[in-house]
């Protein structure tokens, strides 16, 4: 058994761009900037969103953190958006998800410029991925791809079970396994929570991507020998002997499914840190197409 180790893919990939941002600086060239919106004060939100920050100063990117009360309305928040889309500063910007009930997402995720669409939610960046057109990837599914790559991890001809559809993880997972190319080429089948018997599929699976945040939903039981895993959960379980109140963990039973895998991501630093690492990639090729039309 191989760990899928993202967080020291994540760092070589941070010291690549850094690099090539060091390179950007001695050509006397605009470093690219990265905008993040956060509304609330949802604590997973704010961790995610603080470490997306630190990691732009970290490596030389420019970062500007928008953050707006929890009663925001929509009218507000769209205004913000549209100011930012029009800042020509900004290369690249995301709203964290979730946002708050009184603000419809699909209208925040269409108000953003697809251009800056780092996140790649906006459907025209979703639509250009599903044709195999160039675009921005949605950072996690990205990642995953790049640690599949990384590892080289054979996927051609590989049954690939995709455990939740949700629009910026399962769904375009899904697309991406099954495209045309490397890693792709897989066989897919795609799985919810109205899916029959989901055991019954999981083990014939050669490759299983978990995304639905329940967790220790994946058990020994329900995996064949040599599978690849890859756990995108992450759940904050209440903890008190812990200082801060709580433990991260993923979908997947590690001790044990551990023991049956090839290849598996633990929880945390797995899929979490190659996150991260993929949105500072797309915030890259965001500021390069940024200056191609300038
Ligand atoms: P989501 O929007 O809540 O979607 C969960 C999906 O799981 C849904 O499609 C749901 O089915 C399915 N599901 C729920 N219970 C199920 C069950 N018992 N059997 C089979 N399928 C079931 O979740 P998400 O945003 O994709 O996130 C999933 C997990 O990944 C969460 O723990 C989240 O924190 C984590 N995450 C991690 C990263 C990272 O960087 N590592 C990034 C994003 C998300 P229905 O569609 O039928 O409801």
């Amino acid at each position: 058994m191989e760990i899928l180790d993202g967080k020291k893919v994540a760092n070589e990939i941070k010291a690549e761009i850094a690099a090539e941002v060091d390179l950007m600086k001695a050509r006397g060239e605009k470093v690219p900037h990265l905008a993040a919106i956060l509304v609330g004060t949802d604590g997973a939100s704010l961790t995610y969103v603080g470490s997306k920050v630190r990691s732009c100063q970290r490596i030389g990117f420019e970062s500007t953190l928008v953050q707006m009360p929890n009663t925001t309305s929509e009218i507000e928040l769209l205004k913000k958006i549209e100011e930012l889309n029009e800042n020509d500063d900004i290369d690249g910007f995301i709203v964290q998800l979730p946002l708050p009930p009184q603000i419809d997402e699909q209208k925040v995720l269409l108000a953003v410029n697809p251009d800056k669409d780092v996140d790649g939610f906006h459907p025209m960046n979703f639509g250009k991925m599903a044709l195999d057109m160039s675009t921005f990837i949605p950072a996690t599914p990205f990642g995953i791809l790049e640690l599949l790559d990384r590892y080289k991890v054979d996927t051609q001809g590989k049954h690939t079970v995709v455990i939740g559809r949700s629009h910026i993880v399962g769904r375009p997972m899904s697309i991406l396994m099954g495209r045309k190319g490397f890693p792709g080429n897989s066989t897919v089948t795609l799985t919810h929570s109205r899916t029959k018997n989901i055991s019954q599929i999981t083990t014939q699976a050669d490759i299983i991507i978990s995304a639905l945040g329940v967790p220790g939903f994946l058990k020994a039981e329900m995996v064949k020998d040599d599978v690849v895993i890859i756990d995108v959960g992450i759940t904050r379980v209440p903890d008190e002997t812990r200082e801060r109140g709580y433990y991260i963990t993923g979908d997947v039973d590690f001790e044990n499914v551990s023991k049956k895998a090839s290849y598996i991501t633990p929880v945390p630093g797995g899929v979490g840190p190659m996150t991260i690492a993929m949105l500072l990639k797309n915030t890259l090729l965001a500021r390069e197409r940024h200056r191609a039309r300038s």
